[in-house]
């Protein structure tokens, strides 16, 4: 019913102007599908949770026994997320294909426990570069690209694709930006299209907030009434409301929203603030969400199991030993926030190994140019030092005092990237008593260039060919046997996603280890340096790739848990001591 208590909205925002019936040849049969699409978008304000809720949506659909995948469509001009500011925007991540996308595509692969790919991904720059390249190609035959005809189209040729690659019966779509924005509106409009072809095919789920202001005391339903009206006037109405606010939204606020919007008050679902994102799912289908999905998609469900899900939240809730960790780098501040978003999966990948070791982790953020004035005595008391990625030389002699201070204190010590690099130059500078020692990135005219780009980087920089060509995704390698890597693994093999341009300077190999630096493994043909490690010392190593790109709360990262049992082992022999 409520489909029709909408339709004067689309007609007259849409259907006119789009005039679907007046094109024979881009009739919406052309965009007939087997998957059934769940469509998120969020409303009142960003920051919500949409990633968590989509990922939540996707776990509880896969574990009702369908194969399910999740894609973000993000509204920039931006071809990926790669040339994108992680202040700004929190971590680029990285899939195994080398696809620069954005940090919700690892809440997907952490909640789905399974790897994604770049049909995964969309940006409105895509879109529109795709659409460019046809028309160039005078693929349109003649006809006028239209601005708001052709785009959905495209968006759900890249559903198809995305479904077909993934094998998917179901995928949950979240539509990056906030419902009322202009950017967003070429994606509501293929969920649109795709809505009118077989209504059962597509279902949408809008998340909004609920605001509780200080001076009246009382959780207000006003804006989210608000979003759920503005999304029914892109032709879209919700068809379930997750509703976020601080604290469970009670029955009358859920009854004055279904009123106020044409929905069943049990179609309003609680989202309240939790202590842990790994509760969301667990919440959401205590209020029975993923069957009444599917009743919608006409889908039958199997028994949902989600017994291991709820094993590994407890584990995390139930922890008690803590763990203080330092993260040391320069992503941390902008004006009065602190962006722990720009390292998600660190923290992350901290968290799932601190659990499965029964820690309760404590991540202090320390800015390295807090080092570089105030020394080392802003590292006291910490159990672990991590170095996370990075770019360029502000502050990063800072990072490299925090490293000293780590190898020459016996602290585990973990280097991703940029830390791996760092440790490298810091060794060669107070070790090899090396001075001058730098990586090209910061000193293109150093004596001693531990960190260098490789020739076809070189050409790539000089030509201002930067976007999507550093090292990317997964690389295989193979470890030296009885080294930390080695022993994590089991194994001599492994497989690792990696984002530089930079790399270990093969000329220092033997010098460095003649010092104690392992070259614990290399790229399967022996010309790369993925890690270096140090044998005498309680933990120190750092890894070319980024481990957190493939951590999962079922699934914790080898690397990051042998870090914490270095950790629970160090702190358990000063215990002993004491
Ligand atoms: N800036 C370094 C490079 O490009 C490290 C990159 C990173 O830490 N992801 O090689």
């Amino acid at each position: 019913m409520k489909e029709d208590f909408f339709r004067p909205a689309v007609l007259s925002l849409f259907e006119e102007k789009l005039c679907l019936s007046k094109d024979e040849d881009r009739k919406i049969e052309n965009l007939i599908m087997n998957t059934k699409v769940v469509f998120v978008s969020g409303g009142v304000i960003s920051g919500i949770g949409k990633g968590i809720a989509t990922s939540s949506i996707a776990l509880l659909l896969k574990s009702r026994g369908f194969n399910v995948t999740a894609m973000k469509a993000d509204p920039y001009l931006n071809v990926d997320a790669g040339t994108l500011n992680p202040i700004e925007h929190g971590e680029v991540f990285v899939l195994d294909d080398g696809m620069e996308c954005d940090q919700d595509l690892g809440n997907y692969e952490r909640f789905l426990n399974q790897n994604l790919n770049s049909s995964n991904y969309m940006t409105t720059g895509q879109i529109f570069k795709t659409i460019i390249e046809k028309e160039r190609a005078l693929e349109y035959e003649g006809k006028t690209v239209e601005f708001f005809q052709d785009p959905p189209r495209e968006i759900i040729d890249r559903v198809e694709r995305c479904a077909k690659k993934n094998k998917a019966d179901i995928i949950v779509f979240e539509i990056g930006g906030t419902v009322g924005e202009y950017q967003n509106l070429l994606f509501l409009e293929a969920n649109r299209l795709l809505k009118l072809q077989n209504p059962s095919d597509a279902v949408h789920v809008h998340l909004t907030y609920l605001p509780i202001p200080s001076s009246i005391g009382e959780m207000k339903s006003k804006p989210a009434q608000m979003s759920i009206q503005q999304l029914a006037s892109s032709g879209i109405p919700a068809d379930f409301v997750l509703a976020r606010s601080t604290v469970a939204v009670d029955a009358k606020r859920k009854e004055k929203i279904a009123i106020a919007v044409g929905l069943h008050p049990e179609d309003i679902i609680s989202a309240p603030d939790v202590e842990n994102v790994y509760q969301v799912p667990l919440n959401f289908e205590n209020q029975g969400l993923s069957s009444k999905i599917l009743d919608k998609l006409e889908l039958k469900p199997k028994a949902s199991d989600l017994s291991k899900w709820k094993v590994m939240v407890n584990d995390a809730l139930i922890a008690k030993k803590t763990a203080k960790i330092a993260m040391v780098g320069k992503y941390f501040t902008t004006g009065d926030f602190t962006l722990s978003d720009a390292y998600l999966s660190v923290i992350e990948s901290i968290k799932h190994a601190a659990a499965a070791n029964g820690f309760k982790p404590k991540i202090s953020w320390i800015d390295s140019t807090q080092i570089e004035t105030e020394g080392v005595k802003v590292l006291a008391g910490f159990d672990g030092i991590v170095v996370p990625g990075g770019f360029g030389s502000r502050a990063v002699e800072g990072i490299i005092t925090a490293i000293k201070f780590a190898r020459e204190s016996n602290l585990p010590y973990f280097g991703l990237c940029y830390g791996m690099q760092l440790a490298a130059v810091e060794f060669a500078r107070n070790v090899l008593r090396l001075t001058d020692a730098n990586t090209t990135e910061i000193n293109p005219s150093s004596k001693h260039p531990i960190i260098d780009v490789m020739a076809d980087q070189k050409d790539k920089i000089s030509g201002k060919d930067l976007g999507g060509t550093m090292r990317l995704g997964s690389w295989d390698f193979k470890a030296r046997k009885g080294t930390i890597i080695e022993k994590a693994y089991k194994s001599v093999h492994g497989s690792e996603r990696h984002r530089h341009r930079y790399e270990f300077n093969n000329a220092y190999r033997e010098k460095f280890e003649k010092e104690g630096m392992i070259i614990a493994a290399t790229t399967r043909d022996n010309k790369l340096v993925e890690s270096l490690e140090i044998g005498d010392h309680p933990f120190f190593l750092g890894v070319q790739f980024h481990p957190e790109l493939k951590s999962r709360p079922l699934n914790p990262h080898p690397l990051y848990m042998a870090f914490l049992q270095a950790i629970a082992k160090v702190k358990n022999k000063g215990k002993k001591k004491k």
